[in-house]
């Protein structure tokens, strides 16, 4: 007989639960994982190669356990684009942001601590939650997704959480939070407790707005989460960040396993960054197709979140998911979240766009 999960002596908490994962189908177009559509350009892929050929003549040593050069040039990012002086100090990189919030709330959070999320929201918060042992708290929203900053509150006053999550943009809604909103919230945080808030701005390169980075003056328990999954188009190299004030940089040492970055990672990384601009040229061309599709599916008569991020919640369905096997019939991969009535779309190349759109206007005759 085959052994199965709970067979074996797994923790409680993690028994009858299945991991965290979008369908990895092989269909023509897929829009589900809000990936970046474009591939890394020839010259950064000839850059790679020439970083980590050099990295691989040092892989017998371990690589630098404070990636200093890395957190470096990633600080030089952040100030020449958020317009607020960070420096290495501020910054501490990972495998993806997931390890990055898993570090934090392992330094943060743990058995017998709490942390609370306005949902729906980035569903691997409440699994990391999970994972690292701290109860997780479901906070509301305005029907219209917005953060309903007096439920908020009210939240955050009656639970005292030890870390509080935003995520802006919001991620499968696509609803950016203003920065009144989150000093708002960081104020109940620390009245209530004070705890640690940790902004989650893995597609603040999307957005219509800025990066909540200038708010880290003076607000030493405040976290702003990014990734080079999105904005970069690198998914595939799993590199995450975080800036913060250095006391900050300095716990989370005290969870990170020794030497978490590997050398290639960081070359790859390096190489990646001296392409920024480029890069960021692709991020302008995805925000012009984000909107397009917000305006396409709008003409066509679904509904819309307003969206500052590179996908687009669209709607409504008496039955999202059936909805979602249609449009995959036609080889568009979409994503059904769990979002009642709602489905998320990533904005793709204008082909790959196009073929989504032509599916749904499908869908949608054949629905009404
Ligand atoms: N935060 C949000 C809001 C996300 O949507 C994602 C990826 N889907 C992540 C974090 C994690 O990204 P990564 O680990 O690739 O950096």
């Amino acid at each position: 007989m085959n052994t199965r999960i709970d067979d074996l002596p797994v923790r409680d908490e993690l028994r009858g639960k299945s991991p965290y994962g979008a369908p990895q189908l092989d269909v023509p177009v897929r829009l589900n994982t809000n990936e970046n559509p474009y591939p890394l350009p020839e010259p950064l892929v000839e850059r790679i190669a020439e970083r980590v050929r050099e990295a691989a003549r040092h892989l017998n040593r371990y690589p630098d356990r404070d990636a200093v050069e890395l957190r470096t040039k990633l600080a030089e990012y952040l100030t020449r684009t958020a317009g607020h002086e960070v420096g290495p100090a501020n910054v501490w990189a990972a495998n993806g942001s997931n390890e990055v919030l898993q570090q934090l709330l392992q330094t943060f959070g743990g058995p017998g601590r709490t942390a609370i999320g306005f949902e729906p929201s980035y569903s691997m918060h409440a699994l990391i939650a999970r994972g690292t042992g701290t109860g997780w708290i479901s906070g509301p929203r305005n029907d219209d997704f917005t953060i309903d900053l007096a439920a908020a509150e009210k939240a955050i006053a009656e639970h005292r959480p030890d870390v509080v999550f935003v995520t802006t943009p919001n991620n499968p809604t696509g609803t950016a939070v203003p920065p009144e909103t989150v000093v708002a919230l960081y104020e109940a945080a620390q009245a209530a407790k004070p705890s640690m808030v940790i902004a989650d701005e893995a597609y603040i390169e999307f957005s219509h707005g800025d990066s909540l980075l200038p708010l880290l003056d003076g607000r030493p328990h405040l976290v702003i989460s990014r990734t080079m999954s999105k904005a970069f188009g690198a998914a595939g190299l799993r590199l995450g960040y975080l800036a913060a004030d250095p006391a900050v940089v300095d716990a989370v040492q005290l969870v990170r396993l020794p030497y978490h970055l590997s050398a290639v990672t960081q070359a790859t990384a390096l190489a990646a960054l001296e392409h920024t601009d480029t890069l960021l040229g692709y991020v302008e061309q995805l925000k012009a197709e984000r909107d397009r599709l917000v305006g396409e599916l709008l003409a066509i008569g679904y509904e819309v979140t307003a969206s500052d991020a590179n996908f687009v919640q669209f709607g409504r369905f008496a039955d999202a998911h059936e909805a979602w096997r249609k449009i995959l019939d036609r080889g568009v991969l979409v994503r059904d979240n769990g979002v009642p009535g709602w489905l998320r779309v990533t904005a793709g190349t204008p082909e790959e766009n196009d073929a989504f759109l032509d599916a749904v206007r499908e869908v949608k005759k054949e629905l009404n």
